[in-house]
Order: C-alpha cells, then structure tokens, then sequence
C-alpha cells in the first residue's frame, strides 16, 4: 500500500520518540524505604528524557525529549553542597553552604567534572567567570558529560571536557563561589506525614549541580522532593502535569498561593528576576483587584483565629464573614475571560482553606467539604502533582469521613472512596508508587477515614 511522504515523516518522527524513550532505564527504587524518617536508601542518580537547552534571555534549562507523563521521574541527583545546620536563619544556611561548596571545590577528590559543572552554572556575576566558560556553547558541553555521568554506573573520571588546561584555582574566592550559590541554592523540604504540614525542624541549604537547570515558572510543570542520606541529600524531581516534547520543565520557586505581587516581590528579592511566565502574565492587569480582595480576606481569617476554641456560635459568624468575602472574589471572577478564572482564583487558596476549617470547627460539614473541594480543584489546577494537593486531597477524605463519623443515621458518603483514591493518586505522583508506601505514610491519617468507611459498608 502507498503511504504518502508526510506519513512516513510521521512514522519516522514516532519511531524516535519511541528510541529515545527506550533508551531509559528508570531506577526500582523502595521508595518507602527512600523516604525514610531518619536516613532512607540511597538511590542511583539518573536523568529521564531531558536535554539542555539554551532560552534566548534566559540562558540555560531542560527540556523534554519526548512526551512525559505525571509522575515519572525526571531526576534523582545528590547535592553537590549542604548547609549543617537544620533549620537556621536564611543568612546562616547560605554562609554554611557556601563554605560547603568551597570545600568541596578545594577537594583534590572531587571530580574535576563536578568542579567544571559547578562553574557552569548560572552566576550573578558572570564577569568573574573565565574566558572559556563565558561560552555557552561550552558551558553546554560540560553539562551534557556531567548528566552523561549522572546516567552511567562508573564514577566520574578526571576530565571534564575540552580545555587543555583546567582553570589554577578551582576554588576562586568566596566572592565568586557565592554568586553560583545565591542564584541556585535550594532549602530541602520534608512534609510531615502526619500533619501534613512542612516540616522546617530538618531543612537545609543545598545545592543540586542538575537541578539547578530547572527554570521558574509560577505554573510548574515539577514537582521535587527529598530524602536524606547520611552526608548529602538526594533530590528526585517528577513530571508534576503531561508534558509534551519540546516543552521545558519549569519549577515553581515560591509558595504558589501568593497573589501576584507578593510572588514577584518574593522572586525579586530572593533570585533577582521578574516573573513573565503564562501565569503572571494573566494576572498581571488585575494585580491591583488582587491585593485588594486578598486583604479583605486576610481580615476575616484574623477573626478566625481569634474566634478558635470559642463558642461554637461566633464560629459560625466566621464562616458567614468568609462566605462573604469569598463571594466578593467569586463575583471578580466573572468579570475576567472564561479561561482565566480559575488560574487567577487559586491566588485566593488560603481563603477557602481558612473557611474549611472554621467550618468544620462550627460542624458546618456541608460547607467544609465544599471549601476543601474548591482547595482540591484550585490546587490541581496551579500546583499540580505538589505536596499541597496531596494535602488538600486528604484533608477533604478526612473532613468527609468526620463528616460520616458524626452522623447518628449513617449519611451515604459513597464519593469519600472516590476521594480517597484521588489522595493515593496525588501521594503516587509526587513520592513515586501508592498501595503499600501510600498506607505506610498516611498511617494515623486514615484512621478516621477507615472507620467512617467501614460504617458505611
Ligand atoms: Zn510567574
């Protein structure tokens, strides 16, 4: 049978979509064991279907190289540099890692490919850069063998690609190493199972040589978590939502409920940059409306905590004073285009969590369970895959499983299954498998949820 030519393009275009993906091995990881509560399992690096890349005005970043979907894992790198101490002041933990990337630097046992990959690097001083390593062309180089090594079992060998003479002091100065570190240093993050809050008693400063390729963007397209290892910190990064080919993975640096202009004022001030991505740029003309609204909202989640432990009567104002000024929101909402709304509603997130639980408080079950669905669907919408729509999907499980539990005649929740199995699929995006990890996590968290369970079988 005849195909025509543009057929076979498309054949051809499929077949090496298909080879590339092929050519992946992706590590078996016990990912229970992994995330640990003191020192997990170590797991080998690796680096899924991605290419560098250079952006015009934005320099280097990751791409896709073929279609990648929701949880699979992109990365798994060990940091190049760690603060010591857990949970210090932001000024502490950068000195602290600074000289941590210094020493190692220093280090005749560090591989002069890591030293190399250090130095390519974004900088906020890109003049002090030698000559060689001003090209990007070069630069670019380095990292493809450095993600090369990251891929092969053997450790990595003394060179680092092209120059004939490595530069005389790896090191350089303080000055120098800082400026690398200023603009890709992270903090680790451990979410407590339990409460589901993050817990800041462990977080470090860190520094992820690959990682650090990963972009801004205030609609992430990953998702990264961490787990401890004895000296160092292993980062795995996830596709968060469907990527295309051709599509770069963005990260998002900051809390993603901010409005617009806390955000920017936060990217600002910590990296240097103003955010243009699809996000801000939608909301960017209503800033203004935004800061309003949200401080209008800020006044009655005030009168939430002050309401707290109280008669069960003003909590039930609180609610009403919430609903209003949600409603004030919603009716904003309206005036803007159909495919903007919701994008831009999710900077008001902290709202409806703030309303779910004061009604839950008052036993207003309804109404709480309708604010944490609305958390659930603006998390998955502006933070897919994260840590807060794992949370957000099981706080709406609980709150309908206490809302079974405190029903005398037993009220048919049949959609608290479906609920829950929502929460496995957020839990196996980000951590990598449900089932048995899912359980093991969650623990004391589906207690509720099972007793209301089994009063409904
Ligand atoms: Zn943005």
């Amino acid at each position: 049978m005849a195909r025509s030519a543009s057929h076979d393009k498309r054949l051809v275009a499929v077949f090496d979509a298909i080879r590339v993906c092929e050519q992946r091995t992706v590590p078996v990881i016990d990912w229970t064991r992994f995330y640990g509560e003191e020192v997990g399992v170590s797991a080998p690096s690796y680096v899924g279907p991605v290419a560098i890349h250079e952006f015009e005005g934005r320099g280097l970043g990751l791409i896709a190289t073929c279609k990648i979907s929701p949880g699979e894992v992109v990365l798994i790198e060990d940091s190049f540099g760690l603060s010591s101490t857990p949970n210090g002041p932001i000024q502490k933990a950068k000195t602290e890692l600074v000289e941590a990337c210094c020493n190692k630097l220093g280090s005749v046992d560090t591989p002069l490919l890591y030293k190399a990959t250090f130095w390519c690097l974004h900088s906020e001083d890109e003049e002090t850069r030698w000559e060689g390593w001003k090209q990007t062309s070069f630069r670019k180089s380095v990292l493809h063998k450095y993600f090369d090594h990251l891929n092969s079992a053997e450790s990595a060998n003394g060179t680092y690609n092209g120059l004939e003479q490595p530069p005389p002091d790896w090191g350089k100065s303080k000055k120098s190493v800082a400026s690398v570190v200023s603009l890709n240093s992270r903090k680790t993050e451990r979410w407590n199972p339990w409460t589901l809050l993050l817990d800041e008693s462990k977080s470090l400063g860190g520094l992820w040589l690959a990682a650090s390729l990963f972009n801004h963007s205030c609609l992430g397209n990953i998702v990264v978590s961490y787990g401890a290892g004895k000296d160092h910190s292993t980062l795995v990064a996830r596709a968060a939502a469907p990527i295309e080919k051709g599509e770069e993975l963005l990260h998002t640096y900051v809390y993603p409920f901010d409005t617009f202009r806390e955000r920017q004022s936060k990217l600002q001030s910590i990296y240097g940059f103003y955010c243009h991505c699809c996000r801000c740029t939608i909301e960017a003309p209503h800033a203004s409306l935004a800061s309003r609204l949200a401080d209008d909202l800020e006044l009655e989640l005030q009168k939430f905590s002050a309401a707290r432990g109280g008669a069960k009567s003003k909590m039930v104002e609180v609610v009403k004073g919430m609903g209003s000024a949600l409603a004030s929101i919603e009716k904003a909402e309206e005036s803007l285009p159909a495919d903007l709304r919701k994008v831009w509603r999710s900077q008001f997130l902290w709202g409806d969590h703030g309303l779910a639980m004061a009604a839950q408080e008052a036993g207003l079950f309804p109404e709480a369970v309708h604010a944490f669905r609305t958390c659930a669907s603006l998390v998955a919408l502006a933070a897919p895959s994260s840590e807060y729509e794992l949370k957000y999907s099981m706080m709406l499980a609980q709150c309908m499983a206490r809302w079974t539990l405190s029903t005398p005649q037993v009220s048919p929740r049949p959609d608290l299954k479906e609920a829950l199995r929502e929460a496995e699929e957020a839990h196996n995006r980000l951590y990598g498998g449900g089932g048995r990890h899912f359980v093991v996590r969650m623990k004391k968290r589906l207690e509720e949820i099972y007793a209301a369970l089994r009063r409904l079988q």
